[in-house]
């Protein structure tokens, strides 16, 4: 079995946060928590790539129409459409044309627990609700009303993995075994050693 320091995450910093030069600001934070970045790479996606990422689970169509309706109910709004499957047809056109605005910067992180501890740094999806000390609670001031009044994706800067499984199947998505640098830090010694201070 794999040991903890071993989970791997994908983190992807969007158009926006490279537009707003925050780049070192947001790979700072993953890395002084104590995370490795075990391979970086800047590209312009396809559209096409997009829509892959994010139907990567046959479901989420289904979960995230259902979610976003119920946040409309949550907040006495009406939605523009009460079938999920039309709600998440919308909201991928917008993520299309969002993520392949510019350039973006897709990364792995590895670590204990790196899915849960890179989705606590990065805060929730929207930024008018995200905790103070995130990145998208710190960075940004976007919501889903405004961004929904302007037909636009909501802007959050980051894109990173919701589970284990997410995470595995993002990296093979966007990444090759040859990409992924297996390689040691000093740091490691202090933050994983059972020997230290034995
Ligand atoms: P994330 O993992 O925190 O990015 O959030 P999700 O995986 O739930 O959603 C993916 C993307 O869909 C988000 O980054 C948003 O762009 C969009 N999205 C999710 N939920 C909503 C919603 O309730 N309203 C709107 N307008 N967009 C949403
Ligand atoms: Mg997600």
């Amino acid at each position: 079995m794999a040991h903890y320091k071993d989970e791997r995450t994908l983190v992807i910093i969007k158009p926006d946060a490279i537009q707003r030069t925050l780049i070192g600001e947001i790979i700072g934070r993953y890395e002084r928590i104590g995370l490795k970045l075990v391979t970086m790479k800047m590209f312009v996606p396809t559209a096409e790539m997009i829509e892959q990422h994010y139907t990567l689970d046959p479901q989420w169509r289904r979960v995230t129409g259902e979610k976003t309706i119920k946040g409309y109910m949550d907040k006495g709004l009406k939605p523009p459409s009460t079938d999920p499957l039309e709600i998440t047809r919308i909201l991928l056109e917008k993520l299309k044309e969002y993520m392949t605005a510019g350039p973006v910067i897709a990364m792995i992180w590895q670590g204990a627990h790196a899915v849960k501890i890179v989705r606590k740094l990065t805060g929730g999806t929207e930024p008018l609700t995200s905790d103070v000390g995130t990145i998208r609670g710190d960075y940004v001031l976007d919501s889903y009303q405004m961004s929904d009044s302007d037909g636009r994706a909501i802007r959050n800067l980051v894109h990173a993995s919701g589970s284990v499984k997410e995470a595995e199947d993002e990296i093979k998505h966007w990444f090759t075994k040859k990409e992924i640098i297996d390689h040691k830090l000093i740091s490691e010694q202090i933050t994983y050693d059972i020997e230290f201070g034995c």
